[in-house]
């Protein structure tokens, strides 16, 4: 007996597509194009394990993870442009079926992320340190933190790359003390402001912990929630204070 191909909802396909940002993500190829003022489909939904596969594709993926519940579950299906759709179908390999699952699983896990957004509030008052940050914080605030920042050095662990390594230890020694006044400053206005955004982000934290998500996961997601909340116009802010609440110990602590 042979899978029906189950109709998904619109909101089920628009999930898909966003998943993946709206290019194929195997060739990077748009997932609409524009002509007039209209814009066309230039994708499928593909299933990552076949729909029907054939015994030779059964015995070629026997012993592969697989996605979802069944074969017409959200997580074995993806969005592709109509090139990459024909060339993983046919014919299919192990290379190419490991190739989309490990791509999947990583936009399952973003959009999980994405989830913990709105369940993770930080207090709105973070957004004067943000501020602060584009607008003033550029001169005489280095090199006081210097002998202090090793500490960071001994809580890295090899799951975080080389160049992040560097941006968190440039940006405690550039703005470690920065930040530290602006918190004071907050606090002086009342409510214990600093003591709230600190369990905030290493509440985030121990949620990436309990996940077992690595250092630099960790560090990639709390920028990125950071940001989402913020609403600051580059990374930088959020990469910053993230670094400072490593040096802090609120995060890999
Ligand atoms: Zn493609």
């Amino acid at each position: 007996m042979s899978n029906e191909r189950k109709k998904l909802s619109p909101a089920q396909e628009l999930a898909l597509i966003s998943q993946v940002n709206r290019v194929c993500p195997l060739d990077a190829e748009p997932l609409f194009y524009k002509t007039g003022t209209r814009s066309f489909k230039n994708y499928e939904i593909a299933h990552i394990y076949p729909l029907n596969p054939t015994s030779n594709e059964e015995s070629l993926l026997e012993k592969e993870e697989r996605l979802g519940l069944d074969v017409n579950d959200e997580d074995n299906l993806i969005p592709l442009c109509t090139t990459c759709h024909t060339k993983f179908d046919k014919p299919r390999t192990v290379e190419g079926y490991q190739e989309l699952v490990a791509i999947k699983k990583k936009a399952i896990e973003r959009s999980s992320q994405e989830e913990l957004w709105k369940t993770n509030p930080i207090k709105e008052s973070i957004l004067e340190i943000v501020s602060a940050i584009y607008a003033d914080a550029d001169e005489g605030i280095e090199a006081e933190i210097t002998f202090n920042s090793m500490k960071v050095d001994e809580k890295l662990n090899d799951t975080i790359s080389k160049p992040t390594r560097r941006k968190i230890k440039n940006n405690v020694t550039a703005y470690y003390t920065f930040i530290r006044e602006k918190l004071v400053l907050l606090d002086k206005a009342g409510d214990c402001t600093s003591e709230i955004i600190s369990n905030q982000i290493k509440g985030f934290y121990l949620i990436q912990k309990g996940n077992g998500v690595g250092q630099q996961a960790a560090f990639d997601n709390i920028v990125k929630w950071l940001n989402a909340k913020t609403k600051a116009e580059s990374n930088d802010a959020a990469e910053i204070i993230t670094s400072f609440f490593i040096q802090n110990c609120e995060v890999f602590e």
